[in-house]
């Protein structure tokens, strides 16, 4: 019979052809593309460990809160918080990246016994789930701060319920001696304390009592002593509806240990929840993501002494401390598949970390290996990545999902320039003047140097938003993630970053936000607070944003108000399928009090008027533009205005933006439409090159017949021209 605890949870990694495949992708041919080290998780087994834990706890429908400290990556957490999950956060940090990955507050508990007033502020003002509370003070700290922000706090107290789990000590949580949580003799005289507070409000029982548990009978015993001050509470007239049961499912490292057995856990602890009528909370982290990951790695050297051999690999203990923390155990794979025929032999593989406990297995009896062969660390998906670092100025490694055959990079490798961001050299520590270095140093005044050596931790993160300027054409915007809906008020937030006086100053706010049809959605807004329904050069800075960030790939789809947009990126160029153009109006004759105008009007997306002139430099932009914009014949929205002279190899265009109310360096919607209108009346056919202000386009169609055209595209640069943050004033 197949040993089904073994399979208990989603196996998506097997031999084909002699290759190690992550579903159907081969994963070597990932490694030469990507380098190594680097993360690949798989996307089925990830979603299959969450449907098959979800199932086998769905009769006492929980509340299932991914631990984030498992593996924050954004990509992982959005897929969870998809499938309906919540999130189990320890940090202001990790609040801010569930948000980022979309968990909505409602679904968010926050444990950790150092949690920081600013921390617990910013808990209660996204108003997340609840608070677990590990201590009398904190306990003291959340009522005071709910009172200076004039809000109640829901807290539940994290029970020590002093059993062994049997785990390694360092991850064992629920033990007395262990940092965590509350006593039941404290826990109980707290929650008079609750009671009597106007600002708490109590919601349940929160524990954690360890990780990689393989047996449900330590959680049972939790859970008795749980359930013995829910019941006493609740005769105290506590009103408490919830237990949260933590998480730390164990799962299968090596062979012939299996997981913790969930149908069995599941089964046992149903009573115990049902007969107090409570809600059950679970904050699974390893079971749903551990299996799910693997860690790609390349042999550097082989290196033989007669006591041992060495495998050396390029990866260390800084990508996957697991080993040398806490002794894991991790199997080890060869990416070809190993030939049954051939002996084992008896190794020791090592990072190139400057340490001994630099390892991943030591006298390990493994397949033979050689020197540039790639080799698979196995269970690598939890506290992997999470806990990598940068010792030895190593970047931390590159993270890949694999769907079927497709795969996508999740997190990009970092790089040197990350390795030193963040640092400052003072000035004055190097100046030339003879009597620099100490002397100099010790008269900057000590404000000064503090600010000079730690900016970053002078900022009060969570209240800057992070931004990024793009430029499209000369098309200037800010663009930011709104996944996480951290802009609400997204009109008065546009009026006043998009101010080139008093905010960052653009032409548009671009807003990245969810959308259940495409990737995402694109949402711009003017300077004036308006929403406008599409531009050119913003869909193509958006694309670039989305790869830029790893939110999406080279190819991506996305919802705009006025339509589906897809785009290839091509280095800097990027290439937008922009909606099929209609309401053509050829020949419009507009009457203005200083004499008639014709040109022709298209809607590209948006509305566009065109209006051929000899000498685009001479045109009467500022006087024309606005008389025309308003115009009662295009009201109530108003219109566009594109000034277009026709060249040797293509056309020349200024145009006049509506809700920037004034000429921006180039419009990509009205490039799009001065080409195809241009086409119908002079006939200058596809790929046609504009120039504007802002640089060179191309606009590329098919033209259906005399007014129908189809598969246009517009080519043209996206640029990043800087990252910060913007200080939000109020929510
Ligand atoms: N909940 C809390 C409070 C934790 O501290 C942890 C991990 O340390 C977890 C849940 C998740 O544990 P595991 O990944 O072992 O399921």
């Amino acid at each position: 019979m197949r040993d089904t605890k073994i399979m208990s949870y989603h196996n998506h990694f097997n031999y084909k052809r002699g290759e190690l495949f992550c579903e159907s992708t081969c994963i070597s041919e990932v490694a030469q593309k990507v380098g190594t080290p680097f993360y690949l998780y798989s996307y089925n087994s990830l979603i299959g460990n969450y449907r098959k834990f979800a199932h086998t706890f769905s009769k006492l429908s929980p509340l299932i809160c991914y631990s984030l400290k498992a593996n924050g990556n954004l990509t992982l957490s959005r897929i969870l918080a998809q499938e309906g999950a919540g999130a189990d956060i320890l940090s202001e940090g990790e609040l801010h990246k569930a948000l980022q990955a979309g968990f909505p507050p409602q679904k968010i508990v926050f444990a950790g016994p150092g949690k920081k007033e600013k921390e617990i502020e910013c808990a209660l003002k996204e108003n997340i789930f609840m608070l677990n509370v590990e201590s009398a003070s904190e306990l003291e700290l959340i009522e005071k701060t709910a009172q200076r922000l004039n809000h109640t706090a829901r807290v539940s107290l994290r029970l020590n319920p002093d059993v062994d789990v049997k785990t390694h000590r360092y991850i064992t949580t629920g033990k007395k001696e262990n940092k965590f949580g509350l006593v039941f003799d404290e826990a109980e005289k707290l929650y008079e304390k609750i009671k009597k507070s106007s600002l708490l409000k109590p919601v349940g029982i929160h524990m954690h009592i360890g990780s990689q548990i393989t047996s449900s009978e330590p959680y049972l015993r939790a859970l008795e002593k749980a359930g013995e001050l829910f019941d006493l509470l609740k005769e105290k007239g506590l009103d408490l509806q919830y237990i949260d049961m933590g998480g730390g499912f164990g799962i299968s490292y090596k062979k012939g240990k299996p997981p913790l057995d969930i149908e069995e856990l599941a089964e046992k602890i149903y009573p115990l929840i049902k007969k107090r009528e409570a809600k059950l909370i679970i904050e699974p982290g390893r079971f749903l993501v551990g299996p799910a990951g693997l860690l790609i790695t390349q042999v550097l050297y082989k290196k033989r002494r007669r006591e041992k051999t060495f495998i050396i690999v390029d990866a260390g203990m800084n990508d996957l401390i697991r080993p040398s923390l806490y002794d894991a155990y991790h199997q080890i794979k060869k990416l070809k598949e190993p030939d049954e025929a051939e002996s084992d032999e008896t190794v020791d593989v090592v990072g190139p970390v400057c340490e001994s406990g630099d390892f991943f297995a030591l006298g390990r009896s493994l397949p033979k290996i050689s020197e540039g062969e790639y080799l698979a660390l196995m269970d690598a998906g939890a506290y992997s990545f999470s806990m990598s670092f940068s010792y030895n100025a190593r970047p931390r490694p590159a993270e890949v999902l694999v769907k079927e055959d497709h795969w996508w990079i999740i997190r990009k490798r970092e790089t040197y320039q990350d390795l030193i961001k963040g640092e400052v050299i003072p000035d004055e520590l190097f100046s030339s003047s003879k009597d620099s270095s100490a002397k100099n140093f010790s008269t900057i005044s000590p404000s000064k140097r503090e600010v000079a050596i730690f900016p970053s931790q002078k900022e009060p993160i969570f209240d800057l938003i992070p931004f990024t300027k793009m430029q499209g054409s000369g098309n200037d915007f800010i663009v930011v993630d709104n996944r996480g809906k951290i802009i609400k008020d997204r009109e008065n937030f546009s009026k006043r970053v998009c101010s080139r006086k008093k905010g960052i100053g653009a032409d548009g706010l671009l807003l990245l936000e969810e959308s259940d049809k495409a990737n995402f959605k694109m949402r711009i807004f003017n300077p004036d607070g308006t929403e406008a329904e599409m531009c050119g050069n913003a869909a193509r800075c958006i694309a670039r944003f989305v790869y830029l960030k790893g939110i999406a790939g080279e190819k991506c789809s996305f919802e705009t108000l006025s339509g589906p947009i897809s785009s290839y990126m091509n280095e800097t160029q990027v290439k937008i399928r922009m909606k099929d153009p209609s309401r053509l109006h050829l020949n419009l004759k507009l009457i203005l009090e200083d004499g008639s105008y014709e040109g022709h009007y298209l809607d590209t997306g948006v509305s566009h008027f065109i209006l051929f002139v000899p000498e685009v430099e001479k045109a009467p932009l500022e006087k024309l533009g606005p008389k025309i914009r308003y115009h009662p014949y295009f009201q109530p929205q108003g219109t566009n205005v594109n000034f277009v002279e026709v060249e040797r190899n293509g056309l020349k265009v200024r145009t006049y933006e509506r809700g920037v109310e004034g000429e921006t360096l180039s419009c990509g919607t009205g490039v799009v439409a001065a080409a195809i209108i241009a086409d119908i009346v002079r006939g200058l056919g596809s790929p046609l090159k504009v120039k504007t202000k802002g640089g060179g386009l191309k606009v590329y169609f098919q033209r259906r017949d005399k007014t129908n055209f189809a598969q246009v595209f517009l080519e043209g640069e996206a640029k990043v021209v800087y990252e910060g943050r913007y200080e939000r004033k109020g929510k």
